[in-house]
């Protein structure tokens, strides 16, 4: 039987540990900011925009918040980016994604300051992750690498096979593990021989995006996996881009789903936020 990896603890652990820093922060008279801005009424966005902000509300981060109408011009979203990059009281800046197809993600994304790219999405900021240089690092790989260590689970020198290659998960979760010393490998949608590559790893990170789709099949006795998927089954039940009643025999480390990387995210983005503040203070 594998040992579950506890995403719902480690990311209160890490959520007290930073509630435990803001507050000296405090008393120190600094305060740390987050702005969060959503365009349009996603439900979806709704919900993590709400999320976000309750979990700085718990952690004692200032919260802005702009929920702007659907038919915002980019060039408003772009001005309010502008003034948020100027306000030395802000130390981060989020824009909800997606954004309304008539506004240009990429032209928003590159418009945050470095600085306070939270989200870690700006060019640069991958960049910066590429050649090892500091700056902020997308929050799902981020939190997974954090799941990893706190599971007290080795990555240097282990054979890590990441299969997704999108820039917010898979390509940085590759980045993040090479970094650690781990020897990766990216498998993605045209991958020739799928399972012959996910057999060699010792740790298997999974974000593609289909449900239940890994099974026993592709998974090494004894790997360590991590599933980043999250969807609705067919009886509405949360699972995973891993088929966990396959895999878990076989695993000998696996994260749930729910209660696995999932909650990992926003601790991550809380993480992101309050090292910003540190790091516009030097
Ligand atoms: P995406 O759709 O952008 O990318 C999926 C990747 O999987 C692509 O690179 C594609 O090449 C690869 N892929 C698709 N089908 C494949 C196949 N049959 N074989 C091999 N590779 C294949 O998805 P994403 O944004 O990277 O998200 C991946 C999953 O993680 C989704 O289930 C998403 O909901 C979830 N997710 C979770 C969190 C979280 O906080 N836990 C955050 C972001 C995404």
């Amino acid at each position: 039987m594998a040992q579950l990896i506890d995403g719902k603890q480690i990311s209160t652990a890490i959520k007290e540990e930073l509630k435990e820093k803001v507050s000296s922060l405090k008393e120190a008279g600094r305060e740390v900011c987050l702005a969060v801005i959503q365009v349009g009424d996603d439900k979806a966005s709704s919900v993590y925009v709400n999320n976000k902000k309750k979990a700085c509300e718990y952690i004692g981060i200032r919260s802005l918040s702009y929920h702007l109408p659907e038919e915002t011009k980019e060039e408003e979203l772009l001005s309010l980016i502008g003034k948020l990059n100027e306000d030395a009281s802000v130390n981060g800046i989020l824009v909800q994604l997606p954004v309304p197809a008539h506004i240009d993600e990429d032209r928003v994304i590159q418009a945050i300051a470095p600085m306070k790219d939270v989200d870690g999405f700006h060019p640069q900021s991958v960049g910066a992750l590429s050649i090892g240089q500091p700056g902020f690092v997308s929050c799902t790989p981020a939190g997974v690498v954090a799941l990893l260590k706190r599971s007290g689970v080795a990555i240097e020198g282990k054979e890590c096979v990441v299969i997704g290659r999108s820039n917010i998960v898979g390509k940085p979760m590759a980045l993040l593990l090479l970094r650690e010393n781990g020897t990766v490998t990216v498998c993605h949608s045209k991958t020739a021989d799928l399972k012959e590559v996910t057999k060699r790893a010792d740790i298997l990170v999974v974000a593609i995006g289909r449900p239940q789709m890994i099974d026993a099949s592709y998974v090494k006795k004894g790997a360590v996996v991590i599933d980043v998927g999250i969807h609705r089954d067919e009886n509405n039940k949360l699972c995973g881009d891993v088929d966990f009643a396959s895999v878990e025999p076989v695993a000998s480390m696996i994260t749930p789903v729910p209660g696995g990387v999932g909650p990992m995210t926003i601790a991550m983005l809380m993480n992101n936020v309050v090292e910003a503040e540190g790091m516009q203070r030097v």
